[in-house]
């Protein structure tokens, strides 16, 4: 490729101890955390609204919070804290009164008991309204583009909007990019996709559609409990008449808080990289395409879609996996089975291994079987080698497998809180986040209601 020499003096914006890049479930719950732990903590965030695949992706419901056997909430915190004010103005159900093989999680049983359903408007105010109240600074319609590097210490970054570059210098840099932006171009190590191919799971362009007979649904739902995924049947049936060429086995069907409105995951693109823009445009475009032949596929096909308008397409592609920052333990399959647990547990999960194949129609839901409880440890938010960066939510340190657990929303907000948590920490200590003293980091999280097990574990 040929290039341009390009050098640009930008002003000083803004100096602050955290600097939070990203606005998703980690990038909010590390902010909101960072500033209640008294940081001057500034959120940027390329879109005009707060909630990353909460909002502007449309994905939903939060899968669940719970233990695998779903008697038990692991995630609690700032998670629990957003969804029970949603709740409270009817902008979502908590958790604890939604059972698995329910319309809010398609019908699927294994790991999705207890999931939270909510509206996305809900949390676009209610986000907003938490960040304004714990005093984070916010900086929207702001993209981080390059981060300041000096001697092996992010130190800050240069952000792009219309007001043009701007330097923000920041102590500590929490990277909740969920691509991992901030240590890929300071220069820190990342890994991507399978270790055999490098192929990461596929992308999808979520879906609102209006009009559904939410009755006549239910009413096929439940006589077809008996099949592997309910509505399979109908899928397998139009693909062998060749009416349907979706690259995937299921489609799932997810109610929402309105009447006969339902969210669709189902477009499926395949190859492509969440990192590379022209594969994002690529993906919007194919992930459209798939939005008309499945719009006219469910009004043909399945029970209750008949009168279905499409009400909304999401404001961006979903994308599942990107870069993985290797950071100093890397969490395995194997301490997701074994429920292994660390010194330097900073959240517990249940959600178990969910990767939708890189390139079959196959998901790999139940192949991998995970312990009811397992856990993440703190050195999993920290870099490899570079200083003043942490990093919370999908770029996490894991591999693909693991990632394929770890990925949902429930364990970005709890991953995102104990980032935050810990770059408030080593602000006020005047240490590298990595030489934050992990017993008060666990108590401080354990404080803000965090579940990190009994503490006799640590
Ligand atoms: C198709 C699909 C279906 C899914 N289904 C579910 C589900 O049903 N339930 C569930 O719980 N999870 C689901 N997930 C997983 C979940 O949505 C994500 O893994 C999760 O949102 C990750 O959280 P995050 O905060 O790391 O990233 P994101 O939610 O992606 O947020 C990242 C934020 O950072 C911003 N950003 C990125 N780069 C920059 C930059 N350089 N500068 C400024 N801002 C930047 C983005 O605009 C975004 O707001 C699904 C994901 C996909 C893609």
């Amino acid at each position: 490729v040929p290039t341009i020499d390009f050098n640009a003096e930008v002003p000083i914006r803004a100096s602050v101890d955290v600097l939070v890049v990203g606005a998703g479930p980690a990038g909010l719950a590390a902010a909101i955390a960072s500033a209640r732990h008294g940081a001057r903590t500034l959120l940027v965030e390329r879109y005009g609204y707060l909630g990353g695949n909460l909002t502007a992706g449309l994905v939903g419901p939060c899968m669940t919070s719970y233990s695998l056997d779903g008697t038990q909430q692991l995630i609690r915190g700032i998670f629990d804290e957003m969804i029970v004010r949603m709740e409270a103005e009817g902008g979502a159900i908590h958790p604890s009164k939604v059972p698995a093989n329910s319309a809010y999680c398609s019908y699927i049983t294994y790991g999705h008991d207890k999931v939270a359903p909510f509206e996305p408007e809900s949390l676009k105010s209610v986000a907003l309204a938490m960040c304004r109240q714990a005093g984070v600074e916010l900086l929207l319609h702001t993209q981080m583009v390059q981060p300041l590097v000096a001697d092996g210490r992010v130190t800050g970054a240069v952000v792009a909007s219309k007001s043009g570059l701007e330097a923000i210098e920041a102590t500590v840099v929490v990277d909740c990019s969920a691509d991992g932006d901030v240590v890929a171009r300071a220069g820190g190590a990342t890994r991507t996709g399978r270790d055999s191919d490098g192929l990461m799971q596929p992308m999808t362009l979520f879906f609102r559609v209006a009009g559904v007979d939410d009755e006549a649904v239910e009413s096929y739902a439940r006589a077809h409990d008996d099949e592997y995924r309910v509505f399979s049947s109908i899928v397998e049936t139009a693909r062998a008449a060749g009416e349907y060429d979706i690259p995937r086995r299921g489609i799932g069907l997810y109610k929402t808080l309105k009447p006969g409105v339902w969210r669709i995951n189902t477009t499926r693109i395949q190859n492509v990289d969440g990192t590379n823009v022209d594969d994002l445009t690529r993906a919007e475009i194919e992930g459209r395409r798939q939005v008309t032949e499945l719009m006219a596929f469910l009004r043909a096909k399945v029970p209750g879609f008949a009168h279905a308008e499409l009400l909304d397409t999401a404001a961006t592609i979903g994308v599942r996996e990107s870069r993985r920052v290797v950071g100093e333990y890397t969490l395995t399959l194997d301490d997701l089975r074994t429920g292994r647990e660390f010194d330097d547990v900073v959240a517990l999960c249940g959600y178990p291994v969910d990767i939708h194949s890189p390139d079959s129609p196959d998901g790999r839901f139940e192949e991998d079987p995970t312990a009811n409880v397992y856990q993440i440890p703190f050195r999993c938010l920290v870099p490899e080698r570079l200083d003043g960066v942490l990093v919370a939510g999908r770029c996490v340190s894991a591999s693909h497998e693991a990632l394929g657990a770890i990925r949902v929303m429930p364990p970005a907000f709890a991953m995102g809180q104990a980032a935050g948590t810990a770059a408030a920490l080593a602000v006020a200590a005047g240490v590298a986040p990595r030489a934050v003293d992990v017993r008060a980091l666990q108590d401080a999280l354990r404080a803000d209601d965090a579940y990190l097990g009994e503490p006799a574990r640590v």
